[in-house]
């Protein structure tokens, strides 16, 4: 199938082929048409099977269709990775494809070796997607700069990318002051390369209903 035939807008089509990109990997084909419905997805996916693209396209394309609404006070979209590298590869790639879809949308990182000023200067332009580590979480409700409850209010989307890492590096204290304040109506991803019962774990804690991906 293709990107067109998958149901994708052609704003990010046009942007995809800008850089080459035409034909979807089959994680993309399969995972796509399902965050596009809405449903939260557990998808076994390697790092270089096109994982990042398979939810940051239906994700961006869930905000256009919100866009010209007023701006939250809280980011709508949160991805979560397990290391500053994967954070800085996200953001570029969440960056290049708002950049050539000329959409109004904001996207930030925040990592937590960054200075308590600049994470706030990074949220002050009120960006609807925050790609970030789980160990920043607390970090950022400790120093008032993100509001729980104002994120309660306003996340529609999150994404557990590398799930497995985010669990083995010890960061599950910290993920869980994220997932107990997931709204029941904010659709969940859930991106993995192993599948093991810490998991599992995480996707009963989180997920409704989820449709399981194995590639
Ligand atoms: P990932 O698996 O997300 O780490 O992606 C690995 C690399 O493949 C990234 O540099 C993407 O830009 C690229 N990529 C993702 N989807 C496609 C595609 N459908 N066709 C060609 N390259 C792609």
């Amino acid at each position: 199938k293709s990107f067109e035939e998958l149901g994708l807008d052609p704003r990010l089509i046009r942007a995809l082929s800008k850089k080459g990109i035409e034909k979807p990997t089959p994680i993309q084909q399969t995972a796509i048409p399902y965050i596009l419905e809405g449903k939260d997805v557990v998808a076994r996916a390697k790092t270089g099977s096109g994982k990042t693209l398979a939810y940051l396209l239906p994700l961006l394309q869930k905000l256009f269709s919100d866009s010209g609404r007023k701006k939250k006070p809280a980011p709508c979209a949160f991805v979560l990775v397990p290391s500053r590298e994967l954070c800085q590869q996200v953001y570029s790639e969440v960056s290049w494809l708002i950049e050539l879809c000329r959409v109004q949308l904001k996207a930030v990182q925040l990592t937590s070796s960054m200075p308590v000023s600049d994470m706030r200067n990074a949220l002050a332009g009120l960006p609807e997607i925050l790609v970030t580590t789980p160990a920043c979480i607390p970090k950022c409700f400790a120093d008032g700069v993100l509001d729980p409850a104002a994120i309660s209010e306003s996340l529609e989307i999150l994404v557990l990318d590398e799930a497995d890492l985010l669990l083995s590096y010890g960061y599950e204290d910290n993920l869980r002051s994220v997932t107990s304040i997931v709204p029941r109506r904010c659709q969940c991803l859930l991106m993995s390369a192993t599948t093991s019962s810490d998991v599992e774990k995480l996707k009963k804690l989180i997920l409704h209903n989820p449709v399981v991906l194995t590639l």
